[in-house]
């Protein structure tokens, strides 16, 4: 067999050092003396190498012998699950050369995969171009976000079903921009004529436009890998009526990454909000909220300290407003908000100092910073001073006061912190969402949702948030797969083709061994409710539980055996560093701070930690409420029970796979195609990593297992028919599906390389490389 396929002129791929791919050409086949295959290559620079496969017969899917190269007209081709040969080298090339040619978009299958520009691209999104989707198949056009979202719009309109499209990639791939355009298309096509109401309110597609500017300004950053990066995840659903008119839209987010608030790495920013709030606010309100003289200094804008006016910040400050006018949260609200922002920045600034000669921490009660702070958040300073650098043991009915040392009571005052700027961003999440569904009749309305959530992450040191990332793209990665896996399953039942258990690529261990009754989040959640838990008394505990023969090839022993932890993951190993794992986790304040804001004569911080402690709540109930989170407080837990950040982010994504299983979902991935942000630049090596990472890889690998190469019998007649002698084919030109098995018959013989379907035939790997060969020999 092997033979046949690598005849000499075939054109293959070479693995070079660097691991990037390089074309050869076969010179020579042979069977080497061991009865290996062996065949001479030459490289593009004329070098001749013999390459030794497995056995004889063996291929390129078993090892040994190099992948094969696709003919001319199938390298810019517009779906990868249509090449010939369908392997890595062959995948990247289509997609590099495609890229090359200014087009950003190819699928592979049912996936749509995505490459960042890093280029002006307006043109791309230009309405003639939104006009040119609607109500057109997704095979008509070349592929685009437009022509996903019209997909996903008409499924919807055909069967009523809920749609999800979940976009997902590395940070600064173009997630977040891919998911506005959705927006927009669907906004645009699909909303209503009208821009509002007599009252002059806004039209709802408006508002659903105007989450985007709001949630990038609470919720994204400057990081080191993309200047806009968002530090949540978010799925947001566009509710339509019976007329698939847009009536709504309601939003969860995920995670929102609290420590930014406190600490920045080098050239990393915090929410943007703080520097257009420092920029764009009028100078009244920057001198009120104590803005201005200190405007450089901020601690907590340190990574990135802000230049007054700066004239990005200002123009997007005046959007961030306009935006916020837009849901309906108005001028006096607004100007709540940002008294807690600058509120925020003042605690930031409290100097805690040690007690002469001890290493016991301490705070002036005369500290300029306390005195803005607990006056923009109406909290009282001594109380704040006291309960920040000692805390209250309660011994059996008798109250202690114990000294904090410095280093932990910066850790409570930036906890505390971090905590009110959490519930500051659910608050909003929860307004904007009672004004996108003012209307409870839409409460059961049908509707398509965008998913723009972080892809995997795997950076030189990972930490908690990188493992609840992971943990994310795992559950991700699992719906994914077995989508896949039961779309294939379907259409082999609808042809008729014998369906044995197919083998595939199945992360549930791994997901056992993150969720599982004993798993790291549980044991992570044991630790961090024990007074004395540390995070090296959590990664004992996981060295000592999870070490079962199950979990040998997915929880690895890591040289840092005690300050880390490794986990196999779909994508790749990654090394967790423990060190603030349990603070992280724990995620609240303590209960003496918790009462000195509920104490709060600030009604809007009160308003804000409410809806917080709600939203927690709501996570952690498995099913949704109906109602309106805000509505009422929510019930107390004993202080040993509150639902730690790993706990709520579990049951949030309980929730979002049970969602994503009840619509139909369609599949972006996002690609960036070099780490400089480079316009037009591709590193293959870099592409060829996140194609692994984001699965388009590993579905080739599913479907090897199959019979990856369909095709209506047709297609097949029309283009083998010339591998056999007119005088055989002719008698058959009427019937295709008897050509085809004719062709089979004398090229490939009988037995399980092939199997009829009811109106295709569906072929086993190696099959089409085998008629591909002796078709070019022809
Ligand atoms: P993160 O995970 O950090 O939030 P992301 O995947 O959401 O990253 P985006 O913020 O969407 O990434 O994109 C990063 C940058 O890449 C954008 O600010 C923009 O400059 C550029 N970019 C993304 N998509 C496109 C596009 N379709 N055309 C042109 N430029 C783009
Ligand atoms: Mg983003």
């Amino acid at each position: 067999m092997a033979q046949s396929i690598y005849r000499p002129g075939t054109f293959v791929w070479l693995v070079d050092k660097e691991q990037r791919w390089l074309s050869g050409e076969v010179k020579s086949f042979a069977v080497a003396e061991d009865g290996r295959a062996a065949i001479t290559v030459k490289n593009e620079q004329g070098e001749e190498t013999t390459v030794k496969g497995a056995s004889k017969d063996a291929g390129a899917e078993e090892g040994g012998l190099p992948p094969l190269q696709n003919t001319a007209e199938f390298r810019t081709i517009n779906d990868l699950t249509r090449l010939p040969h369908l392997n890595e080298p062959s995948i990247l090339e289509v997609i590099r050369n495609r890229f090359s040619d200014r087009c950003l978009y190819t699928y592979s299958g049912i996936v749509l995969i995505a490459v960042n520009p890093f280029a002006d691209t307006t043109s791309y999104y230009a309405p003639d171009v939104i006009r040119s989707y609607i109500g057109r198949s997704r095979e008509e056009l070349d592929p685009h976000l437009f022509a996903v979202a019209e997909e996903a719009f008409s499924t919807m309109e055909r069967t009523g079903k809920a749609q999800s499209i979940i976009v997902s990639g590395e940070s600064g791939s173009g997630k977040t921009e891919s998911a506005k355009y959705i927006m927009r298309y669907l906004a645009s096509v699909h909303g209503h004529e009208s821009t509002g109401g007599s009252s002059g309110s806004s039209s709802i597609e408006q508002q659903i436009l105007a989450t985007n500017p709001i949630l990038e300004a609470f919720g994204n950053a400057k990081t080191a890998r993309n200047d806009n990066s968002s530090r949540f995840g978010k799925y947001i659903q566009i509710l339509f009526d019976d007329h698939q008119r847009i009536v709504g839209a309601r939003m969860r987010t995920y995670l929102l990454e609290r420590s930014r608030l406190t600490f920045q790495q080098p050239l990393e920013g915090n929410y943007h909000i703080f520097y257009q709030l420092c920029s764009g606010a009028s100078e009244n309100d920057r001198h009120n909220l104590g803005l201005d003289d200190a405007t450089t200094d901020f601690r907590y804008l340190g990574g990135m300290p802000p230049q007054p006016t700066q004239a990005p910040y200002t123009h997007d400050f005046s959007a961030t407003c306009d935006a916020l006018e837009v849901v309906g949260i108005g001028e006096e609200k607004r100007q709540a908000i940002f008294q807690l922002l600058a509120g925020l920045l003042h605690v930031g600034n409290i100097e805690i100092r040690s007690k002469r000669d001890t290493k016991d921490a301490t705070m002036d009660e005369d500290d300029v910073a306390l005195l803005r702070a607990a006056a923009l958040l109406g909290i009282d300073a001594k109380g704040f001073a006291k309960c920040t650098t000692a805390k209250q043991i309660d011994a059996r009915g008798e109250i202690f006061s114990a000294a904090r040392t410095v280093a932990q009571a910066i850790g409570v005052r930036d906890g505390v912190a971090q905590y009110i700027y959490s519930c500051l961003f659910d608050w909003l999440a929860v307004r904007v969402n009672s004004s996108l569904l003012s209307d409870t009749e839409h409460l059961e309305a049908t509707f398509i949702a965008v998913l723009d959530i972080y892809g995997f992450e795997h950076f030189e040191k990972n930490s908690f948030e990188q493992f609840c990332i992971n943990y994310a793209n795992e559950k991700l990665q699992q719906q994914f797969l077995s989508h896949v896996f039961k779309l294939d399953q379907a259409e082999y039942v609808e042809e008729g083709i014998p369906w044995n258990a197919i083998d595939f690529p199945d992360n549930q261990p791994c997901i056992n061994l993150i969720e599982g009754k004993i798993g790291v989040i549980s044991l992570l959640d044991e630790e961090s409710r024990l007074a004395a838990g540390t995070d090296t008394s959590f990664v004992d505990k996981l060295n000592g539980q999870l070490k079962m023969p199950q979990n040998k090839r997915i929880f690895k022993d890591h040289l840092h055996g005690k300050t880390a932890f490794k986990i196999a993951h779909y994508a790749g190993d990654v090394s967790y560093s423990v060190d603030g794992f349990l603070e992280k986790n724990r995620g609240t304040v303590p209960e003496e701070h918790l009462v000195l804001l509920t104490d709060t004569t600030n009604a809007f911080l009160l308003e804000v930690i409410q809806t917080g402690r709600a939203s927690v709540d709501e996570r952690t109930t498995t099913q949704l409420s109906k109602q309106d989170p805000n509505a009422g407080d929510a019930p107390r837990r004993g202080a040993n029970r509150k639902p730690t950040q790993s706990s709520v982010f579990k049951s949030s994504l309980v929730l979002l796979m049970d969602t994503l299983d009840r619509t139909d979902v369609h599949y972006i991935r996002c690609i960036k195609p070099n780490e400089d942000k480079q316009p037009w630049k591709f590193q293959s090596g870099h592409v060829l990593d996140q194609l692994r990472a984001c699965g388009v890889l590993e579905t080739v690998k599913i479907s090897r297992a199959g019979y990856p190469s369909r095709m209506p019998y047709e297609e097949f007649a029309a283009r083998y028919s010339l591998l056999l002698p007119r005088h055989v084919t002719r008698p058959y030109l009427r019937d295709p599906q008897r050509l085809t098995t004719v062709i089979l018959q004398r090229t490939i013989g009988t037995g399980d390389k092939y199997h009829n379907g009811r109106t295709k035939i569906f072929l086993r790997a190696r099959t089409l490389p085998v008629l591909e060969g002796i078709r070019t020999e022809k």
